[in-house]
């Protein structure tokens, strides 16, 4: 998949059928030509097209295309995955698991909300590189809906989930950005989420709020005098913020705190990328390769 396919035709046309697919993981898991990971032989027979499994010419070892991917072991068609992936990938405001459901024909809830968990999963590059540089931090509060009620200001049933956020300044512009749940606001997990996201090395900008005050191997800059408003020094990360409440609200019906991060991942994903649009189908079915599969019990935070 040189670039991403721009319409459901041409995306039908490169991937007509299961086979198709399988090729194009092919390709992609040995882009120099198969090597046996048992014996190191490149002579290898092809066993079944629609899932593509390969048998050492040598040691007769099998490997699946899909050995190591979200996708291995799956029920659902190579194609579906690919189809499921293309369509997140492309839906400039994401999709809901229901959504997709209904487009992919799938019968049951549990099996959509399954793959969406899984492509959200493998949107996240596990050695993507901290931030660095300068490095906007703020934290904020959005609403979550409890069970199934409506959302009401002020009401029981809602509930506030706390998020750090940190934006990279690039010029005049924003850079990457991280999104993370946070218990609270206090030193110790500002300063985690700091570690995890910000280089060392880097500047971190915030507004002043005395949990920053401890952090670590990075230099600060608390912008905020007094009573100032952060709005004016802050400017990218209170953008992304507004944009992410203003997407948590219209998309999903009902943010989850247990799967929040999850959620936040994608929508990062999507705005980093959104910058180089043609790179995310292509980046999204190639990233999948090099993670293991995603249990239930992964995927449902009970391990
Ligand atoms: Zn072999």
């Amino acid at each position: 998949m040189a670039e991403l396919p721009r319409s459901l035709p041409e995306f039908e046309a490169r991937f007509p059928d299961d086979a198709a697919c399988a090729r194009w993981l092919l390709a992609k898991r040995w882009p120099d030509g198969f090597r046996c990971p048992a014996c190191g032989q490149a002579k290898a027979w092809e066993l079944g097209r629609e899932r593509l499994t390969l048998q050492c010419a040598a040691c007769e070892r099998q490997v699946s295309v899909t050995a190591g991917t979200v996708l291995h072991g799956s029920h659902l068609g190579l194609r579906r995955w690919f189809l499921a992936a293309w369509l997140m990938a492309t839906h400039a405001n994401g999709i809901s698991a229901r959504q997709l459901g209904k487009q992919l024909g799938l019968g049951s809830c549990k099996s959509a909300w399954l793959l969406v968990r899984k492509l959200r999963r493998a949107m996240v590059d596990p050695d993507r590189e901290p931030l660095a540089g300068l490095v906007e931090v703020d934290e904020t509060s959005i609403p979550f809906r409890a069970k199934d009620g409506p959302i009401r200001p002020g009401r029981s049933r809602e509930g506030k989930l706390l998020l750090a956020g940190a934006v990279e300044i690039r010029g005049k512009g924003p850079g990457r950005i991280r999104l993370a749940v946070i218990d609270d606001c206090s030193a110790v997990a500002l300063v985690a989420f700091v570690a995890a996201a910000i280089a060392a090395g880097s500047t971190v900008v915030s507004d002043g709020w005395p949990g920053y005050a401890r952090l670590k191997d990075v230099k600060h800059d608390p912008r905020v005098v007094g009573d100032a408003p952060a709005h004016p020094v802050l400017p990218w990360v209170h953008r992304v913020f507004a944009d992410t409440k203003r997407w948590a609200l219209g998309v999903y019906h009902g943010l989850r705190p247990k799967h929040l991060q999850a959620y936040l991942d994608e929508f990062v994903f999507r705005l980093d990328r959104g910058r180089t649009p043609a790179a995310a189908s292509d980046r999204l079915p190639g990233l999948s390769l090099s993670l293991e599969p995603a249990t239930y019990d992964i995927l449902v935070g009970r391990s």
